[in-house]
């Protein structure tokens, strides 16, 4: 049987949460975001909502061991049998280490994008505070500005997408998982995409189609 394990690696903001969503939906596999399962425990109260809720508020990185046992956790569940995509794991080497212990990869997808478009891309961004759809001032404006075409709920801006968090994430992000670049690359498994501007606006149909490409050169689907 085809499994399709797999990684997307990049900076925040670069469109990896759609990107995933998008494949996990046409193959039917789980996404498995950890910010995403960090998140929910925040706004749950959970115990790990609780260790957690300062550290990603500053933008910085949930320790190694707290987040390699959760997502070996997540990766036992029966859903994984035919493959998942990793969103936003492995963040550092040693989480990539101990993933490769017990999992095998096919293939990571590098988000390529710039610095000044990531900064573009999040400070415009606009999350509905009742239903949670995202917007973007210029790219995906409301119909009415501040109000979720939806629901009518309140937009507002997150705190980690203001403009000090954006420049800490991306500190963070050049540091501590940027050398994974290299590490995949070395070990034969680095696939790129182009996620920048010029000369046409990527969209997400565009970042999909050039997942498809890799997943079709590989065998992978
Ligand atoms: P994201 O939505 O992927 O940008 O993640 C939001 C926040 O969750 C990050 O800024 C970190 O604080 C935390 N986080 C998510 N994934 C990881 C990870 N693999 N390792 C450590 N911290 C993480």
């Amino acid at each position: 049987m085809k499994t399709i394990n797999i990684i997307l690696l990049g900076p925040p903001g670069a469109g990896k949460g759609t990107a995933a969503k998008m494949i996990a939906k046409k193959y039917s596999i789980p996404q498995i975001s950890t910010g995403d399962i960090f998140r929910e425990a925040v706004k749950k109260q959970t115990e790990l909502g609780k260790r957690v809720k300062t550290i990603m508020e500053k933008g910085e990185l949930v320790p190694d061991e707290l987040t390699i046992s959760l997502v070996k956790e997540r990766l036992a569940q029966p859903d994984t049998e035919r493959g998942y995509i990793l969103d936003g794991f492995p963040r550092t080497v040693k989480q990539a280490d101990e993933l490769s212990k017990f999992q095998s990869i096919k293939a990571v997808i590098n988000f390529n994008i710039s610095e000044e478009e990531i900064i573009r891309r999040l400070s415009g961004r606009r999350v509905c505070k009742n239903c949670g759809a995202i917007y973007h001032i210029t790219d995906y404006p409301p119909k009415k500005e501040g109000i979720c075409d939806k629901c009518g709920g309140e937009l507002y801006q997150r705190d980690d997408d203001k403009i000090e968090a954006i420049k800490k994430r991306l500190v963070v992000y050049n540091e501590q998982t940027a050398p994974l670049i290299d590490y995949y690359r070395e070990k034969g498994l680095l696939y790129d995409i182009n996620m920048s501007t010029p000369p046409e606006k990527i969209t997400p149909e565009n970042s999909f189609m050039q997942i498809e490409e890799i997943f079709k050169k590989l065998d992978l689907v």
